[in-house]
């Protein structure tokens, strides 16, 4: 079997490592001509660095990114507001939460791919299916085909458009700063994560190991106010006027060309991924916004299922659909559920903000261990037994 697969994000190299530890021969495609990234950092949580661990990508032992020891939610002034108990939670689970770059993590992800073939400059432009196979396009003449389609080509997937036709992208009314730089601060200890809430605006620091942090700022919007959706750095530090010093001082130290604008937007939940031989994975399946940190551990666990359902089913078509249903009830609730957390992190109302940190600041432990246990907990698909053959040769699964 020979899977192509369109994207060479989070979502498709996980994928084509997990086909090729199953066996499978694998090319991929990617538009960009130099494998870069969109920068920032990514927190990985304990699901998804299960899942990697089960393909023997280990972020711990490779050294990439930094495990996370402390997670606090704080006021824009940096008082704190509430710990959350994510280490003990990563502990139950038996899998830790990583805050990496997501440069290392991508680098990381193509050195466990060696000896696969990766394109880059290779934008698909269209796939056709042929003699139950498919055969994929891109603009600069390319082309290659193959028995399976896997569409890794994120929330503005080609992939996805052919199979679901034209949709206009969800916009939620906010932008996203984000930026990783060299930095060194009291308040942000090794192995820290600290959000600070204000109103309809957000900022987050988060130590990614390697003397760097990752930092992101939020802010609500107007669809018309393009300066702010650009975010200058200047209109950015004038969006952080009066915060925590760590803050304005992550910005302060973050050179204009590092600073990436990111709208927050997400797509209506797709009901169905797939079109013969063609599946989707990760962004271009399901892309949520980021409160629930779950875009990539999501497309983490993609690959993994996929690679899984389509090595141990017979028809390939059959096993396509059949990843595609185990996939669909718990992406569409983190979908919706990182929208629940995005509205409530996001508002603006003074009054509605009062009683949303008083929440935060009183709800009993078990509520808040429970919120975040939920996303986290995630059971590897099992390997079914071997197939053995009956004395009587009409074969039966054991
Ligand atoms: C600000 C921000 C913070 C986030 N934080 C987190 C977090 O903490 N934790 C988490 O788990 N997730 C987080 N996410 C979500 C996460 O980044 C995405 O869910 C994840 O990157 C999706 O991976 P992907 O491979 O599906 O898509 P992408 O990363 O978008 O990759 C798609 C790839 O496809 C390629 N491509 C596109 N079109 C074509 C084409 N036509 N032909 C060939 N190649 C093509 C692109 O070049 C790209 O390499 C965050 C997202 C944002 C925006």
């Amino acid at each position: 079997m020979k899977v192509l697969v369109v994207g060479a994000g989070v979502a498709g190299l996980t994928t084509a490592i997990a086909l090729r530890r199953r066996g499978v021969e694998v090319e991929v495609f990617d538009a960009d001509p130099k494998a870069r990234t969109s920068g920032g950092g990514l927190g990985i949580a304990s699901n998804a660095t299960k899942v990697l661990r089960a393909l023997d990508v280990d972020l711990v032992a490779a050294g990439v990114g930094r495990v996370c020891e402390r997670f606090d939610l704080c006021t824009p002034t940096g008082r704190p507001l509430r710990e959350l108990p994510l280490r003990s939670i990563a502990e139950e689970l038996g899998s830790p939460v990583v805050n990496v770059r997501r440069n290392d993590l991508v680098t990381l992800l193509r050195d466990s791919l060696a000896g696969t073939p990766i394109h880059h400059g290779a934008a698909v432009t269209r796939y056709d299916h042929v003699d139950g196979g498919v055969s994929v396009t891109c603009a600069d003449g390319r082309s290659a085909t193959g028995d399976v389609l896997v569409g890794a080509d994120g929330i503005r997937s080609v992939v996805r458009a052919r199979i679901a036709g034209p949709q206009q992208l969800t916009e939620h009314g906010y932008v996203c700063w984000i930026a990783t730089v060299p930095f060194d601060h009291p308040r942000l200890r090794p192995g820290g994560a600290r959000h600070y809430w204000g109103r309809g605006q957000r900022f987050g620091l988060i130590d990614v190991g390697g003397g760097h942090a990752y930092w992101w700022g939020t802010r609500n919007v107007r669809p018309d106010d393009v300066r702010l959706r650009q975010g200058s750095k200047e209109e950015i530090l004038r969006c952080f006027a009066g915060w925590a010093d760590e803050v304005r001082q992550a910005v302060s130290l973050t050179p204009q060309a590092d600073i990436v604008s990111v709208p927050a937007q997400d797509r209506p939940f797709l009901e169905s991924w797939g079109d013969g031989p063609t599946t989707l994975v990760g962004d271009a399946a399901h892309p949520m916004l980021t409160s629930l940190s779950q875009g990539a551990g999501s497309a983490i666990e993609d690959g993994h299922a996929l690679a899984h359902h389509l090595t141990v089913g017979d028809d390939i078509v059959t096993s396509l659909r059949r990843y595609e249903r185990s996939r669909r009830e718990r992406t569409r609730w983190l979908v919706s559920a990182s929208r629940r957390l995005s509205r409530m992190e996001q508002i603006e109302h003074p009054v509605a903000v009062g009683l949303r940190d008083l929440a935060l600041r009183w709800l009993p432990m078990s509520v808040v261990r429970r919120q975040n246990l939920a996303p986290m907990r995630y059971e590897l698909p099992a390997t079914p037994a071997p197939v053995t053959r009956t004395q009587h040769g009409t074969g039966g699964v054991s």
